[in-house]
C-alpha cells in the first residue's frame, strides 16, 4: 500500500522531465512537489470556505490555485526557472494575505514560512544565491511581522484557529519528511549511476579495468579461502591493429564493442569479464575446473569465429580471438601470478598460429 502510494508520487513528480540524471532534477522535484502540495491545500480552502459560505477566502484560494496551477505547468513544459521563482512568492502572498488579513496570526499560519525558507535553501543553486537571500529575509522579516501584530482572524472562530495550528503542524512536517526523503532518494539514486559510470568501460559497456581487477582480487581471495578451484582467462582480438588499418578505427571500435558484447553472453552467470587494456580482456571463472573453463573458452573462440560483423560500406570484417586460460594452484599467493600464467598461455596461442585456446597447465591441481 505504502510501496504504491510511493510510486504514484514518484510518478507524479517525474511528469515532464525525461533525462534521469540531470543536474538540477533534483530541484525540479522539489518544485512540482510544492506546487502539488499548494495547489491540494488551495483545492481544500477552496471547497471547505465555499461550504462556509465564507466567498471572500474562497475567491482568494481559487485564484491562489489557479496561479498555482500555471505555476506548475511552467514546470512541466521546461520554464524551470520562471516555476522556481514564482512559488516562494505566491506562498509568501498567499501566507501573509491569509494571516493577516483572514485567520489571525493566532491561527500560527505564519509558521508555514518556514517552508518557504526551506524551499529557498534546496531550490536555488549557489548561483542564484541573490534570490535565495531576499526569499529568506522576506519570509523572516514577514514571519516577525505576524508574530508582532497579533491580528485576530475575521473568518475563523478561536476553535478554527486551534484546527489551523494542527493543520499547519502537519503540512510542515509532511512537506520536511517529503522534501528529504526526495533528496535522500535522489542522492542515492546520483551514487548508484557514478559508481556504474566508475566502474563500467564505456566503448564495450564491460566492467573497466579496475572493476575487472577488484573483481579478480576479491574471486580470488575467497577461492584460496574455500580451497575452491578459480580459473582466469586473457583473451585478445587477433591481428587488431590490421582491421584498425583496413577498414579504419570506428570499424575497430564497432568489432570491439560487437565481439565484447558476444564474450559477455557466451560466459555463465557468475563469472566475470571486463576490458584489461585495448583489445585484451579479462574473463574470471569462480569454481571451475580446468577443463570446464576451457570448454566455454572454446565456445567463446568458435562464436567470435562465426561472427558476422558488417561495416557500413557492407564489408564482412572477420575476427579471431587468442585465449589464455590458467587456474588457481596451492602455491599461488597472489591473483597476479594466475593472471601471468593466463598471459603466457595468451603467449603460446599466438605463437601457435592465433584463434586458439591455450591451457597452461604446470599449474594445473
Ligand atoms: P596480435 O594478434 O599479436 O594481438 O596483434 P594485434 O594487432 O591485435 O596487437 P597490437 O598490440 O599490435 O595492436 C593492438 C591495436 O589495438 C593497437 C591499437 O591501436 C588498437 N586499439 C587499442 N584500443 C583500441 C580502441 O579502443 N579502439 C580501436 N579502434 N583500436 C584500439
Ligand atoms: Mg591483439
Ligand atoms: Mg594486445
Amino acid at each position: 500500500m505504502f510501496s504504491s502510494i510511493k510510486r504514484i508520487i514518484d510518478k507524479w513528480l517525474n511528469i515532464g522531465f525525461e533525462e534521469e540524471f540531470e543536474n538540477d532534477l533534483n530541484q525540479k522535484h522539489v518544485v512540482n512537489f510544492s506546487y502539488m502540495m499548494f495547489c491540494l491545500s488551495s483545492l481544500l480552502m477552496v471547497v471547505v470556505f465555499s461550504l462556509r459560505e465564507i466567498s471572500s477566502v474562497a475567491i482568494f484560494s481559487l485564484i491562489g490555485l489557479l496561479i498555482g496551477l500555471v505555476g506548475l505547468r511552467c514546470n512541466f513544459i521546461g520554464h524551470f526557472s520562471r516555476a522556481q521563482l514564482l512559488m516562494p512568492v505566491l506562498k509568501i502572498s498567499q501566507v501573509s494575505i491569509l494571516s493577516l488579513f483572514y485567520f489571525g496570526t493566532n491561527s500560527g499560519f505564519h509558521w508555514l514560512f518556514v517552508n518557504v525558507i526551506a524551499y529557498s535553501f534546496v531550490v536555488f543553486r549557489a548561483d542564484q544565491r541573490f534570490v535565495k537571500f531576499w526569499m529568506v529575509c522576506a519570509s523572516i522579516a514577514l514571519f516577525l511581522l505576524c508574530e508582532l501584530l497579533d491580528t485576530r482572524g475575521l473568518y475563523l472562530t478561536s476553535f478554527d484557529q486551534g484546527v489551523v495550528v494542527i493543520f499547519v503542524f502537519l503540512a510542515l512536517s509532511f512537506n520536511f519528511a517529503m522534501v528529504i526523503n526526495l533528496v535522500m532518494n535522489r542522492l542515492k539514486s546520483v551514487n548508484r549511476h557514478l559508481r556504474t559510470l566508475a566502474e563500467m568501460d564505456e566503448l564495450t559497456g564491460l566492467s573497466n579495468r579496475r572493476k575487472v581487477l577488484a573483481d579478480a582480487v576479491n574471486i580470488f581471495a575467497d577461492s584460496v579461502i574455500n580451497r575452491d578451484s578459480c580459473v582466469f582467462a586473457i583473451v585478445d582480438l587477433d591481428h587488431f591493429k590490421k582491421i584498425n588499418d583496413t577498414f579504419g578505427h570506428e570499424a575497430g571500435d564497432l568489432v570491439l564493442a560487437k565481439v565484447s558484447a558476444m564474450m559477455a553472453s557466451v560466459i555463465r552467470p557468475q563469472d566475470e569479464i571486463g576490458r584489461y587494456g585495448g583489445e585484451e580482456f579479462i574473463v574470471i571463472m569462480p569454481s571451475t575446473s580446468l577443463k570446464q573453463a576451457e570448454m566455454i573458452m572454446e565456445s567463446m573462440r568458435q562464436a567470435v569465429e562465426n561472427m558476422l560483423i558488417e561495416t557500413e560500406h557492407g564489408i564482412v570484417i572477420p575476427v579471431t580471438v587468442s585465449i589464455g586460460v590458467a587456474c588457481i594452484a596451492s602455491s599461488v599467493t597472489r591473483y597476479e601470478e594466475i593472471l601471468a600464467q593466463a598471459d603466457k598461455g595468451l603467449y603460446v596461442a599466438k605463437r601457435n598460429g592465433r584463434n586458439r585456446v591455450s591451457v597452461q597447465s604446470d599449474y594445473q591441481n
